[in-house]
């Protein structure tokens, strides 16, 4: 298993630098299919549910959506991490749903944030070859955390104001309160 990677905090300029999309050549380079196990170990070590590569010192449009129950998601469905090199946005809902979001670039704080329901989604997997997807509820609002990462914007930039919370009082309202965990 290749090492995990840092991950840029935010006040680090990278994180407010909109990423560069990959050639073709690149897309298939040895480089990339090793920033991109890495990108995958430390997805694992931080116990996140995805990754862009801005976050881990890569200016490039790679993202990861990697769901599963975690302790700060429970209910997050299971799937095989999804690779998206150079994403592109076919189509999205108009309906929306707010949400819980944290980011592995601003610990220690969670905020509801306002995600659009459904998108369809076009992009080069792992091996470089094109594909299109179509994703919804928690896996739609990943892809548009992560993808707002190429885009050089936070998830802080979008969340309600008043919703901010520590991470020790969002994981003491998921024990107690079942009910606002939605
Ligand atoms: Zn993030």
């Amino acid at each position: 298993m290749p090492k995990p990677m840092k991950v840029i905090q935010l006040g680090n300029l990278i994180l407010r630098r909109r990423a560069e999309s990959l050639g073709s050549v690149d897309m298939c380079s040895k480089k990339t299919r090793t920033l991109v196990r890495r990108m995958l170990a430390t997805i694992k070590a931080q116990q996140a549910v995805g990754l862009a590569a801005p976050q881990v010192g890569a200016p490039v449009r790679i993202i990861i959506i990697a769901s599963r129950p975690t302790a700060a998601y429970p209910d997050a469905p299971k799937v095989e991490p999804i690779v998206m090199m150079n994403p592109f946005i076919i189509a999205r809902s108009h309906s929306e749903n707010e949400g819980w979001e944290g980011c592995a670039s601003i610990p220690g704080i969670r905020g509801r944030v306002l995600r659009n329901d459904f998108m369809k989604v076009r992009f080069f997997n792992a091996a470089g070859r094109p594909d299109e997807t179509e994703l919804e509820g928690f896996l739609a609002r990943i892809f548009q955390h992560e993808f707002d990462h190429l885009e050089a914007t936070v998830f802080t930039d979008r969340a309600i104001p008043a919703s901010f919370m520590t991470e020790r009082e969002y994981q003491k309202m998921m024990k107690s309160e079942p009910k606002r965990k939605k």
